[in-house]
Order: C-alpha cells, then structure tokens, then sequence
C-alpha cells in the first residue's frame, strides 16, 4: 500500500467532571486527510484545504507528530500529506488533535502497523504540545481509540476505552467567538478545596458505572464539574443560559467542549440531540453571534479509512 485516505474524527475532551481525563470521538464532525509513502525521507505537507495553517512540517500538529513517530521507527523514506480541515482551528472539539493522530495513524498503516495504539498516542501528543504547549491526550486518545476513554495516568502513558452505549448523542454549539486556549488555562485555579475533589471523583465513578450499565439517569446526574466550568463559562457569553435551554430539551448533561468556545450536550436518542440544539441555538440567535451546530453519535471506531 503506497497512499491511504481517511476520516479523522473532532472529539470532546473533558465531558463535565473529566477535567484533562475524558474524551470521545464524534462521527459527524472530522478531517479528511491523505498521506502518500515517498521515498524522500521525511515529512512533507502538500496541500491544505478549508483552511490557513502552516505548511511547514514543524509548525503544523500532522509534520511535527509524524516526525515524532519516524523518528522512533527504522524506515527510511518519507510521508507527503494532504489535509482538507472540516474542524475550526480553536474551536474545542480537537482541531489540532485529530490532525496529528490522522497523520500518526495513516502512516502506522502504511506501514504495516509497527507501533501499538498507546505508542500513536505518544506520537500524537507530540502535535499537541506544538498546538497548546501542552502533550496532552484526552482528545488524541479518544481520536485514535474511538469512543469514551480515561487517560488514566500519564506517568506510564495509560489510556482506557469505556463503553459507549449506543444510544449516546452529542450536540455541539460552536460560537463564532474566540477563547485563546492559553486564557482558558490561565484562568484555572491551581489548587481545588477536598470537598470539590470529593464531588468531582464522585462523578467521574458515576459517570464510568453509568457508561457500563447503560444507565442513563447515573450518566446524567454524573454529568456535573464543580471545579473548572464555574470559572471557565465565564469565557463563553450565553453559557449558563444554553446550557438551561439544553437541560430543559432533554439533554442528560451539558458543559464546554475542551477548553470552548464550543458547548456540548450528551442525550438519550438522535431526536432529544436534534432538539436540544434548537434550544442551544436560540439564545446565540437572540445575542447575534454566529454559530454552528452538529448532532452526532459517539464515534466508537475512531480514526478510519475511508475510499
Ligand atoms: P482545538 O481546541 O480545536 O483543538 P487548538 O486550539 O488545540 O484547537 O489548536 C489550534 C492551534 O493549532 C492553532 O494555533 C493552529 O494554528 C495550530 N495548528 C497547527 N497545525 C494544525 C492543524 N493541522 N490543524 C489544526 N490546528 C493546527
């Protein structure tokens, strides 16, 4: 196999109490991308589309991870790599993340598939650190794994996959505004009080038994984060007000997509999601900020190929 197209899908990191922890893959959101084995050694970014990012291997996320990955690998020659971005850069639901794992699984096939799904995950954290300064993996992992998942630990790397009932829909409320990802850490505390630590683990357990026993009601009153949202919504203009809309539709649970702008709400059935992002959408109509709006089944294959 000389060239591979593929799907690589936008992902929620967090989800409420799964602060730098949690994320899923969504299906109806994600890049497309193709990488081509070359003989040139390597990495070389062709062509980009929907977008205005850095050809440069080495200050695009898909150059820097696949370096990261041939240089722990004996091959000798190259990649080239064409992107078509469907996801916004800075919008919070893993722009940047599903460019660097696309290119670090696309060229894992390529080559007969010598690294494990953790060590792509690595790989991929690697782009990430370029994008936010920070290798983190709650979006790349989920991009890579499908799914839910828990990065369990980061010293060893330890990603989980969880169970995803199928029911699950995700709705996405992306404002047309922009959050720098480093005023959305900036903001954070840097200590939490015992009793908050108390709550948030409490959710983080219920929603996992929740995800397993495909208990709805558990998964919805575990959707709760008592430590990040309450300071970072205040980022995000008509937060509290789309998230009641959300809440009053249906939706099982409602918080900020990564570090936002983007909103997500988790509901049982395609239909409830439909109709909870009309609510969302209503109060963004009533401020006049543009927007964008996607419904979505939790992705549970995650990085594929596609024809
Ligand atoms: P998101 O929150 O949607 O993942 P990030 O803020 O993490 O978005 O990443 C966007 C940043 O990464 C931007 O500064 C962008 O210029 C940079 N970047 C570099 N290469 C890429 C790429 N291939 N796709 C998306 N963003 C990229």
């Amino acid at each position: 196999m000389a060239a591979i197209k593929i799907f690589s899908p936008a992902t929620i990191a967090n989800i409420s109490c799964g602060f730098d922890v949690l994320g899923l893959a969504l299906d109806a959101v994600g890049d497309t991308m193709t990488i081509t084995k070359v003989a040139d050694k390597g990495i070389r970014i062709t062509k980009i589309t929907g977008q205005d990012l850095p050809l440069d291997a080495l200050k695009n996320v898909a150059g820097v991870a696949g370096l990261a990955l041939l240089d722990a690998s004996e091959y000798e020659g190259g990649f080239e790599i064409e992107i078509n971005k469907n996801i916004k850069a800075g919008s919070g639901i893993g722009s940047s993340a599903a460019s660097a794992a696309g290119a670090v699984w696309a060229i894992n096939e390529l080559l007969d598939r010598p690294f494990t799904p953790l060590q792509l995950v690595e790989f991929a954290m690697q782009g990430e650190k370029l994008a936010s300064g920070v290798a983190h993996a709650d979006n790349v992992a989920p991009a890579l794994f499908g799914g839910f998942t828990l990065v369990r630990s980061y010293e060893p790397l330890d990603v989980v996959s969880i169970h995803t009932p199928k029911a699950l829909f995700a709705t996405i409320i992306h404002p047309q505004i922009e959050v720098k990802t480093s005023d959305s850490r900036k903001i954070l505390k840097t200590n939490i009080t015992l009793k908050d630590g108390i709550k948030q683990w409490g959710n983080v357990g219920g929603l996992i038994a929740g995800l397993y026993t495909e208990d709805y009601d558990l998964i919805g009153r575990s959707l709760v984060d008592h430590i990040v949202e309450p300071i970072r919504s205040m980022l995000i203009p008509g937060f509290d007000q789309v998230k009641s809309n959300a809440m009053q539709s249906g939706a099982l649970g409602c918080g900020i997509s990564g570090s936002g702008p983007s909103i997500f709400a988790l509901s049982r059935g395609r239909k409830t999601a439909e109709q909870v992002g009309q609510a969302m959408k209503e109060v963004y109509k009533g401020i006049g900020i543009d927007y964008e709006v996607h419904v979505s089944s939790v992705n549970i294959e995650g990085i594929k190929r596609i024809p």
